[in-house]
This record gives C-alpha cells, sequence and structure tokens, in this order.
C-alpha cells in the first residue's frame, strides 16, 4: 500500500439490507453481521476500482500468498502434492471426467494436474501476471479477466474455487452464475477460510490470517454457505471442515505423521474409458475419518470445503 484508500460503506452483498452489527475489527478495519440474514463482511471496504492496490508486490511474495495450498493445520505445501486431494473430492462424485472451471486459477497448477487426468480445463484469473505463467509454465490457457466478464457458450461439469470466493466483490451473484452455467448434475466446489474455525477462537494471529483485510471481502462458514447453497437449488453433498490445529499437532505426536489418509482411503475405480487416462478417484471415509469429523463439527479447522450438486 503506497497510501491510504478511501473506503465505501456497502448494504448486505447478500440481502441489500444496511442494519448490522460489528462483528469484529483488525488492523484499521471492520468486519459486521448483517441483522437480516446473519452474513458476515467487511464494511467499509476498499472501492471495487482500487482493490488491485491491495495485491502488491509484496503480497503476492508475503510466504502465505506464494502458493495456493494448504495443509490442514494452515501450513503452506506445494500445489502439486496437494492436487490429489482436490481432485479425489472432485472425482468421488462424478462417473464420467468432462469440462470443469476453476475460478481464480492462479497460475494454473490444479488445472494441470486435472488436465493429465483426462479433464477439459477451463480457468478464470485476475491477475495478468498469473495468467502469463500459467501459460508459459504450465501450458494452461486462462481467461485472464473477472469471472462476471466470462462467458463461454457452454455448460460444465464442474466449477471449483479454491480460497477464491471471499475476495471477490459479488458473491451472491457469482454463486448464481455457477448455477446457472453448470450442467444439471453439474458439481459445484467452493474452498473458504472458515469463520466459525475452532483456531480464530484461540489465535489472534490465525484470526489476522483468516481475515486477511482487507482483501477479504466476504467471511464464510459452513452453516451459511449451506444454506445459501440450498436456496439456489444445490443439493450439498459432503462439507469438509478438517481440523483444528490442535488435534492435527496431537495426531502428528500420537503417529509421527497426520495425513489425509486418516480420513479417507482412496480407491482408483475402472470408469470403462480407453485406458488413456488414471481410473477415477473414490474414497471412503475411514472409521478414524469418521470419529475426526465429528470432532470437527465442535472444532472446526481453519478453511472449509463444500461440495454441492445441481440437480
Ligand atoms: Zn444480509
Amino acid at each position: 500500500m503506497k497510501e491510504p484508500q478511501s473506503l465505501e460503506t456497502i448494504v448486505c452483498p447478500f440481502c441489500d439490507s444496511d442494519r448490522s452489527r460489528p462483528y469484529d475489527s483488525m488492523d484499521g478495519f471492520n468486519i459486521v453481521k448483517c441483522k437480516a440474514c446473519g452474513f458476515v463482511y467487511t464494511n467499509p471496504r476498499p472501492y471495487i476500482k482500487d482493490l488491485g492496490n491491495y495485491y502488491s508486490e509484496e503480497y503476492y511474495l508475503d510466504e502465505r500468498h506464494k502458493k495456493k495450498y494448504y495443509n490442514p493445520d494452515g501450513s503452506i505445501i506445494n500445489e502439486e502434492n496437494d492436487s490429489e486431494a482436490g481432485i479425489t473430492q472432485i472425482e468421488n462424485y462424478v462417473n464420467k471426467r468432462g469440462k470443469i472451471l476453476e475460478i481464480g486459477a492462479a497460475r494454473g497448477g490444479f488445472l494441470k494436474e486435472l488436465k493429465k487426468r483426462g479433464w477439459e480445463t477451463y480457468g478464470v484469473e485476475i491477475s495478468e501476471s498469473a495468467c502469463k505463467i500459467a501459460k508459459e509454465q504450465n501450458g494452461i490457457d486462462l481467461f485472464c479477466g473477472s469471472f462476471k466478464e466470462y462467458e463461454p457458450d457452454f455448460l460444465f461439469d464442474a466449477i471449483c474455487m479454491y480460497q477464491t470466493l471471499e475476495h471477490l466483490p459479488d458473491p451472491k451473484f457469482v454463486l448464481q452464475k455457477c448455477f446457472d452455467k453448470l450442467k444439471p448434475g453439474g458439481l459445484l466446489i467452493i474452498s473458504v477460510p472458515n469463520l466459525r474455525s475452532f483456531d480464530l477462537k484461540l489465535s489472534k494471529d490465525r484470526r489476522r490470517l483468516s481475515y486477511d483485510l482487507p482483501r477479504h471481502l466476504n467471511h464464510f462458514d459452513d452453516r451459511f454457505l449451506n444454506k445459501h447453497l440450498s436456496g439456489l437449488g444445490f443439493k450439498v453433498l459432503e462439507i469438509d471442515l478438517y481440523y483444528p490445529k490442535f488435534v492435527f499437532s496431537l495426531l502428528n505426536t500420537l503417529r509421527k505423521s497426520a495425513n489425509e489418509k486418516d480420513i479417507r482411503s482412496v480407491t482408483p475405480v475402472n470408469n470403462n474409458t480407453s485406458g488413456k487416462y488414471p481410473e477415477l478417484f473414490k474414497y471412503n471415509i475411514t472409521a478414524k475419518g469418521q470419529l475426526l469429523k465429528s470432532v470437527s463439527e465442535f472444532f472446526p479447522g481453519w478453511k472449509l470445503t463444500l461440495i454441492a450438486k445441481k440437480p
């Protein structure tokens, strides 16, 4: 940030109510909760035209943002290693691969892995430098602009977004457009920081990371997203709440390492294609996974992933 920018006061992005109460504040920015629908949002917030000023070179060089993906405990892992868990979450609910769109595709790392597995990949990314890297280093062509501007003349089998929706100034529009751009039976996969996270209650540092003010304009939890998507007509199939840092640390202590395999046993399933691509990943929740899921309902981790289907 070069100099302070003026801010705009907005009405609730989901229900247009101007009635809200203070929710929290940090680093000179306020978060409010809508009295009508319960949505939590940054208010006042930067003008849309000024948003780019808050994504400086320094922001992208910050350790938290160099990589798009994180371990369940919030530590950073490399994109390629994480893609298997993400792909498994998607393929578990499909019978065949098709057209997939990633909103906020960054440098195209995840789409590159999906493409290798036989998905027809599409991506939208607002950062020109990220689009350039996606093409030059990952061989992925992205639509460089906002999702609002993107108007393909076909529908998708799946739309995914990871740590993106909280940054967008028009989340209600985006979710409706996702519904409209999916085929019947199409999947929506959304991962966002969880406002209901247990870690946020314990640590101001974790709150600072999760709020990421003023870049995070929207602050979701699993209950709000579940209710809103159901209202749009989606059938919510699964909400992964992960687990908080103390559970992660406990698991690490108990068995030296904790990972996805604690939760899911993944089995590749032959989907009778040409054999050109790997089999689809299908999973069962393990007994330990069931236990962790019941723990995570009371002690949710820092992020959540929701998977929903358009009927
Ligand atoms: Zn509202």
